[in-house]
């Protein structure tokens, strides 16, 4: 079995409501929504957090984020505005250690709405 959730959805191990998909991400619903539009964009390679993506791999973070700029589209809350978040750690509220942004839209987005 897979180390973290995150890596049970890549390898299709357990279901998840999959929006968009490269060679190196994987975008997906979350399923506790905080916003109409709430998709969780996962890297195919696990690293714990979005520091460690970024001082790792720097071509595999933009590949994150033009994920969630295509979802956004897809989602169709790229015009009016939508909020990408990475929580980092344990004070952050980072419950899954397998680094994920939040991309989250659909309405004007209150504080509730942070991922
Ligand atoms: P974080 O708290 O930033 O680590 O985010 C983890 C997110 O994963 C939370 O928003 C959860 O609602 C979400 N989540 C937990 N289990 C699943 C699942 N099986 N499928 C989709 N999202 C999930």
């Amino acid at each position: 079995m897979s180390e973290t959730l995150f890596e049970q959805i890549i390898a299709r191990e357990i279901p998840a409501d999959i929006v968009y998909e490269t060679d190196t991400t994987l975008a997906f619903r979350d399923i506790n929504p905080r916003a109409s539009t709430h998709v969780l964009v996962v890297p195919k390679t696990r690293y714990r957090n979005v520091a460690e993506l970024a001082e790792a791999d720097a071509g595999l973070l933009a590949d994150v984020l033009n994920t969630a700029a295509k979802v956004a589209e897809l989602e169709g809350v790229a015009d009016k505005g939508y909020r990408v978040v990475f929580n980092t750690g344990e004070d952050a509220g980072q419950t899954v250690f397998h680094v994920h942004a939040h991309v989250l839209g659909g309405g004007p987005l209150g504080p509730e709405a942070r991922g």
